[in-house]
């Protein structure tokens, strides 16, 4: 069996678990935010229809925002209130819907895995943190953990994002909070501290001190809750104390801050990047950043005077696989790094003859600008041209799916937030 980890990096001490627990439950008795899907958990008594509403969220919060999720969550579990309903939504309402939380395949997988539910599962949710990773599609261990705590009372522990944080600091592991043996760590230190009787409340209360106390960049220590167990804090103040008593040219011991007194210890600071000024916030320590992939697509706004006498835009299909999954945009291709602007003209004017049937001269596409998205891999440059056509064109049914809209129709339709500044 591998060795335990060393003490300075672990809870041991079963009464100061209890105390933790404790602390951290009082705290998110009396400070959580109310959100809609914390209420609908608490009330909801049908443990199909919690687990449900819980999986919604845990979706749509990946990635995303507290304060962007309540609309879109609201407007979903208005629409698709149960399993059922959603299993006959279409792709296309799916994406609709979805349209500006990004992630799109998110989306997408949530409804295929309601749809493997009713089909397979006679509409019964999995019942174990186990069996929802293993029986759904798009749930992996956070996601199952958060729902069978939350929706079945399941002893499970959860670490995402907000918890690395706050346990990395809780003992000061700093090193790379992605590596296996932290992770690994983390979820042994997060089954273990889970409390037994409140596990939902337990994960949600140690997220949103995440959230709102235990912030990554600018921590409150001073009004956290659990900071009599925080060894992080407990190096800072220490420093300090040992600062201000050179300060007074009092005689006293060098503190013990490098490291947890394990030569090669896989949880400590790297040697080479040793604890330094940031106080708690050197911890959690993250892998540096992969570079974005830089691409570059030409595209283009066609436009037409419909018969209504509204304007009206074209906008194609994207295929039913991969980034931006069954979404509508302007129709464009990508463009090769170095292009110059004539040969992205007529490159464009010959894929409009081809997607389209529109016989365009590339003279005819006028250069508007340049939109910039930064997806979360992808820095993203649309050259934008516009062409307005002064009668009305058939597009040819068995290429690509395509289609007139108005504007209003546009910003209505599943498109991405990246089509809407194009
Ligand atoms: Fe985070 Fe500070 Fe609380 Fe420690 S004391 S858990 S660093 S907020």
């Amino acid at each position: 069996a591998p060795a335990p980890p060393p003490a300075p990096h672990l809870f041991s001490d079963p009464a100061e678990i209890d105390a933790l627990r404790r602390d951290l439950l009082a705290w998110y008795d009396k400070c959580k935010r109310d959100l809609p899907w914390r209420r609908l958990a608490a009330t909801e008594a049908d443990a199909d229809r919690r687990a449900y509403a819980v999986w919604v969220s845990e979706i749509m919060l990946q990635q995303t925002q507290v304060a962007t999720v309540i609309d879109y969550y609201n407007r979903w579990m208005q629409k698709w209130p149960t399993l059922q309903a959603l299993a006959q939504a279409s792709l296309e309402e799916v994406n609709q819907l979805w349209a500006g939380l990004g992630y799109y395949s998110r989306g997408k997988r949530l409804q295929e895995a309601a749809r493997k539910v009713v089909s397979e599962l006679a509409g019964q949710m999995p019942r174990t943190a186990e069996d929802l990773q293993k029986l759904l599609p798009g749930v992996g261990r956070y996601t199952a953990g958060a729902i069978a705590s939350i929706s079945y009372g399941q002893a499970t522990g959860v670490v995402d994002g907000n918890v690395i944080g706050v346990l990395c600091r809780l003992r000061c592991i700093g090193a790379d909070s992605s590596s296996p043996a932290v992770i690994d760590h983390l979820w042994a230190m997060a089954n273990a501290l889970v409390d037994r009787s409140r596990p939902g409340d337990f994960n949600q209360a140690l997220m949103e001190l995440g959230a709102t106390v235990c912030m990554p960049k600018a921590p409150l220590c001073g009004e956290c809750p659990v900071k009599q167990h925080c060894r992080a804090r407990r190096r800072v103040e220490k420093e300090l104390a040992f600062a201000s008593q050179k300060l007074l040219g009092k005689p006293t011991l060098v503190p013990d801050v490098e490291d947890c007194g394990v030569g090669g210890c896989p949880l400590c600071p790297p040697a080479t990047e040793p604890w330094g000024s940031l106080g708690v916030t050197n911890f959690p320590r993250k892998a540096a950043k992969k570079q974005p992939r830089v691409a570059r697509t030409a595209t283009c706004v066609l436009e037409r005077r419909g018969c209504r006498g509204a304007l009206e835009y074209l906008v194609v299909q994207r295929p039913s696989s991969g980034l931006l999954a069954g979404l509508w945009e302007f129709p464009g291709l990508p463009l090769a790094q170095g292009v110059q602007e004539e040969q992205q003209r007529q490159a464009l004017a010959d894929h409009l003859r081809a997607c389209a049937g529109l016989p365009v001269a590339a003279g005819g596409l006028q250069l508007i600008g340049e939109v910039v998205h930064v997806f979360s891999h992808i820095h993203q440059t649309y050259v934008v041209y516009s062409l307005p056509l002064d009668r009305d064109v058939t597009l040819d049914p068995a290429l690509s799916p395509s289609r007139w809209v108005t504007e209003e129709e546009f910003h209505a339709s599943a498109v991405s937030t990246a089509m809407k500044k194009v």
